[in-house]
């Protein structure tokens, strides 16, 4: 353990259980029939914990492969079939509940291979570099002020130090109440940090959120500084898959739900919701289900959209049903892009770069130093596999169109990379993250609702533990697993957590 560690340990930054886990039967004598729609990281997680329970559980979902925003599928090329996926995702340390849903998969977490630098690149200003921090608070937060080429003494003793204090006392209910109707811009600006520590220190914070500052809750940001850095021990750490998403994640989760006796069922988009005395109807385009549980784990816009369609939702969950216009309006949208290049940039290049303040590009990834597909191709064609990412672009802007600026930007950045040439360019441009706006946190749905038995879980539904992206999908889904179980009288999933609040937060 790492003296950072163990000082933080002493502050409580450590990982904290919120249930233990257990309290019931670890099969179900008499389980009941349970429908997960949306085959995410928030369904399929749910699944996982019902199937090992013995619930008979059934996940219904739209497209033709599991994995939803960390979805992987087979594609035709030039060079035959291959797998494309969603995008690049970083798996950080303190995902602890994502990565016990993931040990099902492989219980040593052997597929991870760590990433060991973490740089964010400007036009403007040196490279910041986010890796290598002593794992805990406070130490990690000292050494990025005392080194950071973007952030000198001088500036901390301008700067507004009451203003930074919240960054430090994160509550989850006292946060919310004071900041929740502030924009994170506001909160930044109030810092009063130069431009170029604001910009590499923090705006690519929020834009990995998938929102502007501008348009964003201070307290959301303020939630997320604690999870990513103060109040996280296990450091801004983070590994990836060395295989493609389908390969090491979704296959083997896949057959661990179905060897438990549940079923994954593609291809089949719910289209709306029933009830009778018996319990839950779901039809979908693959025939109707019957289920006593119904977990809705689908992203914002189409849990809008589902709700809808269901009519009886009216009378049984009034108060989803009130949330859902302002729920349903997901973030910006974001744009993917995926190139196939002959030649190569520079050997000193970082796998996964953050970008700060370029008009498109948030983050640039170098695949065939990472994946072993890509990195195939790029042997035999003498060649690279390059992402680029764009969390929060303008809207109404086509997928090629965003993908050319990005690459635009990117050899502004890397001047090498405009030797490449590109064979080959696979885009999307889509709008399906949660937005976090001011004010939202109030009418933000948990995961129980009010509806009987009927349960949301995804990356924008509430939770009371520390969580974003990923973990919350993951967290969120183990949560209404935990309330089916509970209900059911089976043993439930323990739940783990980053230190609760942060390290300056008021009384208890
Ligand atoms: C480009 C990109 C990069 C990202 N990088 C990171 C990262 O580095 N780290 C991180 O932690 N997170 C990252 N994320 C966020 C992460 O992908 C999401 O938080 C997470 O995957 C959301 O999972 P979910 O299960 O909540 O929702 P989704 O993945 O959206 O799953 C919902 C599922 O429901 C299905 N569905 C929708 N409607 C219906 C219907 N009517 N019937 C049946 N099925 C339906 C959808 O097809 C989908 O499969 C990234 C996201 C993107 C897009």
């Amino acid at each position: 353990m790492a003296l950072s560690q163990m000082v933080g340990r002493l502050l409580g930054v450590r990982e904290h259980v919120v249930d233990p886990g257990g309290g019931g039967a670890p099969r179900l004598p008499h389980p009941a029939p349970t429908v997960v729609v949306g085959g995410g990281i928030a369904g399929m997680s749910a699944a996982v914990v019902l199937a090992e329970r013995g619930v008979p559980v059934t996940v219904l979902e739209a497209a033709p492969t599991v994995g939803g925003r960390l979805g992987a599928w087979p594609e035709a090329s030039p060079d035959g079939t291959r797998i494309n996926e969603h995008g690049f995702h970083a798996f950080f340390r303190q995902y602890y509940n994502w990565r016990n849903i993931l040990r099902r998969a492989d219980p040593t977490l052997g597929f991870l291979r760590q990433i060991p630098r973490y740089p964010v690149l400007s036009t403007q200003w040196p490279t910041e570099e986010f890796g290598k921090l002593p794992p805990a608070a406070p130490a990690n937060l000292l050494t990025l002020l005392l080194r950071s080429p973007s952030l000198r003494l001088r500036d901390l003793r301008a700067m507004n130090r009451d203003a930074a204090l919240p960054l430090l006392s994160y509550d989850p209910i006292q946060t919310y109440a004071e900041f929740d109707d502030t924009t994170a811009d506001a909160l930044l600006t109030s810092l009063q940090l130069p431009d170029r520590a604001r910009a590499m220190l923090f705006e690519v914070f929020s834009h990995s959120f998938f929102n502007h500052e501008a348009e964003m809750s201070a307290a959301e940001m303020i939630a997320q500084f604690h999870f990513y850095l103060l109040g996280n021990p296990e450091g801004l750490a983070f590994d990836c898959p060395a295989e493609d998403y389908a390969t090491s994640i979704w296959q083997p989760l896949t057959r661990h739900i179905e060897q438990h006796g549940g079923r994954v069922v593609t291809e089949a988009a719910a289209t709306g919701l029933h009830r009778d005395a018996a319990g839950w109807e779901v039809v979908s385009t693959a025939g109707a289900y019957e289920a006593r549980h119904v977990v809705l784990a689908v992203d914002p816009p189409a849990l809008a959209a589902l709700v809808a369609a269901s009519p009886i939702l009216a009378e049984a969950a009034p108060d989803l049903v009130a949330r859902m216009p302002a729920f349903g309006r997901p973030g910006p949208p974001y744009a993917v892009a995926r190139y196939w290049c002959t030649g190569d940039v520079d050997p000193g290049r970082a796998v996964f770069n953050g970008v700060s303040r370029q008009p498109t590009l948030d983050s640039v990834t170098l695949y065939h130093r990472l994946e072993r597909e890509s990195h195939r191709w790029a042997e035999l064609n003498g060649g690279s596999v390059v992402e680029l990412h764009a969390y929060a672009c303008e809207p109404d802007v086509p997928a090629e169109e965003l993908a050319e600026r990005m690459w635009t930007e990117l050899t502004a950045l890397w001047p090498e990379a405009g030797r490449l040439r590109i064979r080959e360019l696979r885009a999307r441009v889509e709008a399906q993250a949660p937005a976090f706006p001011p004010g939202s946190h109030a009418g933000r749905p948990g995961v129980r609702t009010d509806a009987d038995r009927l349960y949301l879980a995804g990356d924008g539904i509430h939770a009371d533990l520390p969580s974003a992206l990923m973990e919350r999908s993951a967290v969120t889904g183990i949560l209404a697993a935990n309330h089916i179980l509970r209900d059911e009288g089976g043993a439930t999933e323990p739940v783990h957590s980053i230190r609760p609040r942060g390290l300056l937060a008021r009384g208890h």
